[in-house]
């Protein structure tokens, strides 16, 4: 797999490549110059899981900001820059652990050569970012439209020029909105790699996902569909959203990819005729409870006491919904009977006294 010998980087005290564990990132979503919000915002998705954040840095007050915002946060800040040279240099000056940038347009040679030297002093990986958005008109043209190997070969253009300026400390991040180009684009990227003998870890996502619902199905596919490879070495679910969302989002891709071990996962019945429970409540609420309780299980949710217990066999412990009444289920046995409105409450107690 290629995610098993992929070069290993180091951004801020975490590690990619080389097999080590696949980081979630995301992105805040407030005006980095705003410390106070920006510094919020991390924390909260700190708690939710995430373990490298990314903040834009458009203007000298936002770069600024980052040495403030670091003294707060515990997980890798990475600087996203657009067009300004300069914003990468006073970013990594500022303590960015990474800066994302796109080589082509970042105003020429020496320009570039000036933000890889600022690397290379605080020897900082720099993300080259290609996105089909912004892709060379010259490749699409030529291609008549962007297609995957017009991705490919502007990223592999991209690392180049990193490469020719003197430096290998690089993680690389092809995107595209079009899913199923996506993946072919990050196939025939590794395929490049590797007959380059340049094993870069790869950033992955599919960009411009959408919202919640959309962008979830998307990113689901098309991330499961990559990393299923063994592709991919961090990744962010793009969400027109709250950035926990992605969080969750990411951790749910990866354990259910198998790719992540940990936390619990949730079951739940699609409800039928015989449910008397609002069980799409219950299923939820159980879903928010068991966020960030650290064990390494399966709870079942089911509709009705009639099929539930033998549904729920599978799962380490179960609710089941009845009339008034609910149940609580360990490996398929009922083991109590509690009123309905006691189910969260007593499952909650389970679990924070879980001895298998
Ligand atoms: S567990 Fe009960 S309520 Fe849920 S789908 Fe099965 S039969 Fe219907």
């Amino acid at each position: 797999m290629y995610r098993d010998n992929t070069r290993i980087i180091h951004i801020g005290d975490r590690v990619i490549g080389g097999g080590n564990p696949i980081l979630i990132q995301s992105m805040t979503n407030v005006p980095t110059e705003d410390t106070d919000a920006v510094t919020a915002q991390i924390l909260g998705l700190e708690e939710a899981g995430c373990e490298i954040i990314r903040c834009t840095v458009p203007n000298i007050e936002a770069a600024k900001a980052i040495e403030t915002i670091k003294k707060s946060i515990h997980i890798p800040l990475v600087a996203d820059i657009h067009f300004d040279y300069r914003m990468a240099i006073e970013a990594i000056r500022y303590g960015a652990d990474k800066i994302r940038i796109n080589p082509g347009n970042i105003g020429g040679e020496d320009k570039l050569k000036a933000v890889v030297d600022a690397a290379k002093e605080r020897n900082i990986p720099i993300r080259v970012g290609v996105n089909s958005g912004s892709l060379e008109r010259h490749i699409v043209e030529r291609d008549d439209g962007v297609t995957a190997k017009g991705i490919v070969e502007s990223a592999i253009d991209k690392v180049h020029m990193i490469e020719n300026a003197g430096y290998d400390n690089i993680v690389i991040s092809i995107k595209s909105s079009d899913v199923m180009m996506c993946v072919r684009a990050h196939e025939a990227l590794v395929d490049k790699l590797e007959r380059l003998g340049t094993r870069y870890p790869l950033h992955v996502g599919i960009t411009e996902a959408g919202t919640v619902r959309s962008g979830n199905i998307k990113s689901s596919i098309g991330l499961g569909l990559i990393l299923g490879q063994g592709i991919g070495d961090t990744i962010r679910v793009s969400l027109t959203g709250d950035p926990k969302e992605e969080i969750t989002s990411a951790k749910l891709i990866l354990r259910t990819l198998g790719l992540r071990k940990g936390g619990i996962e949730v079951v739940s019945c699609p409800t039928c005729g015989r449910t008397r429970i609002d069980l799409i409540g219950l299923a939820t609420k159980v879903e928010d409870m068991v966020q960030n309780i650290p064990l390494d299980i399966k709870v079942a949710v089911m509709g009705c006491a009639v099929n539930g217990p033998g549904e729920a066999k599978e799962a380490d412990i179960g609710i089941a919904g009845g009339n008034g009444e609910g149940l609580i289920i360990k490996k398929g046995e009922i083991v109590k009977k509690v009123p309905e409105d006691r189910l969260l409450d007593e499952l909650k107690q389970e679990l924070e006294h879980w001895n298998g």
